[in-house]
């Protein structure tokens, strides 16, 4: 599980194994830049009870959207999967997924976790949260996204790379709340009390936390007191082989921003049918599949996220977390901040 490092291209093929897909027979074919050891199991998981057969490429979704538009009419894709609603959305508005409806979609993924025209639905939801070291943070010290950019957090802030969607995304949704001069003046605030040149990936953040504990790559010289990370990762933290993972598990702390006001910053993963597909009965039916009451338990025991269903309770330890307020935000935002968001990013050098 360490495909989210990098920037490395990584094409992994699997189902027929044959790239361009078999021909003949029941199938689905999806472009996916989820990249989560569950979904595999859900996909057999399906192809079992359907007889469709599943095949999946694999790669960042950048690479992705540019293959399905470089294809076009002939792309193989059916299914469009990626792990940010900014990037569906930006495939959506260039045309490459079409709108479907169902009536259990409609049901299973609230209004605002879905393209109002049905060209993409969440399967899943995922908060970006702070987590710290409870000997160097009090909790009372925490509130909002907006106070890490206060001066009393100089040299004490962990996130990863602005190249990363996870963290595009969250600029985008602070200048949907804020305005872009706000967002920047936030922005470089925030690069003047990092901790470090941002490095690694939202586990090295966590691990980074833990100054000088030999916690592997990333820790040691630069590392902070609160990080940046989405939720599910420190559930796979928690639940990891590594005895020194498990122990930073342990150590930090969760804090959900802003409630008080708007929410923590959710963001979803989500998928698509393609506008090219030729298999579409079957991309339906594997989307109604994954947003079952089944696969949304399997979403949340095996990756620790959160359901589309508030009610589906998430495994330990988030199990344990409170109850937090969500920042209900149409999730096209995203989208539409995006290239104001990495423009500010340059701007303010946050690497
Ligand atoms: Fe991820």
């Amino acid at each position: 599980m360490r495909l989210c490092r990098g920037a490395v291209l990584a094409m992994i093929l699997w189902g027929t194994g044959l790239p361009g897909f078999a021909r003949g027979g029941q199938e689905v074919n999806i472009y996916s830049h989820r990249h989560y050891a569950v979904d595999r199991q859900l996909y057999k998981r399906f192809e079992e009870t359907t007889g469709i057969r599943v095949n999946v490429v694999q790669a960042e979704a950048d690479e992705l959207i540019q293959r399905l538009a470089a294809e076009g009419q002939r792309s193989p894709a059916d299914i469009l999967m990626t792990v940010d609603a900014g990037r569906l959305g930006r495939a959506a508005d260039m045309g490459l997924l079409k709108p479907i409806t169902s009536e259990i979609l409609q049901q299973r993924v609230p209004a605002h976790l879905r393209d109002p025209a049905g060209r993409w639905y969440a399967l899943t939801r995922r908060v970006r949260l702070l987590v710290y070291h409870p000997d160097r943070v009090s909790p009372e010290e925490l509130s909002t996204y907006e106070a890490l950019a206060d001066p009393m957090w100089r040299g004490r802030i962990l996130v990863r790379s602005s190249s990363n969607i996870y963290n595009q995304s969250l600029l985008a949704s602070m200048i949907a709340v804020h305005g872009e001069a706000a967002a920047l003046e936030w922005a470089a605030g925030l690069v003047a009390n990092f901790a470090r040149q941002p490095a690694g990936s939202d586990r090295d953040q966590m691990k980074a936390i833990m100054a000088g504990a030999g916690a592997g790559a990333g820790a040691g010289a630069g590392a902070g007191d609160v990080a940046i990370v989405n939720s599910y990762y420190v559930g796979l933290l928690a639940a990891s082989d590594d005895p020194e993972e498990r122990r930073v598990a342990q150590t930090i702390r969760v804090f959900f921003p802003n409630q008080s006001d708007r929410g923590a910053h959710v963001n979803v993963s989500g998928a698509g049918v393609t506008a090219s597909s030729r298999n579409t009965q079957n991309a339906l039916r594997l989307l109604e599949f994954l947003v079952s009451r089944e696969a949304q338990l399997v979403f949340a025991a095996a990756n620790y996220e959160y359901a589309l269903d508030p009610q589906v309770a998430p495994p330990r330890p988030l199990a344990g977390w409170p109850d937090f307020l969500e920042h209900q935000i149409d999730l096209s935002q995203y989208t539409a901040y995006n290239t104001a968001a990495v423009r500010i990013f340059d701007q303010v050098g946050w690497r």
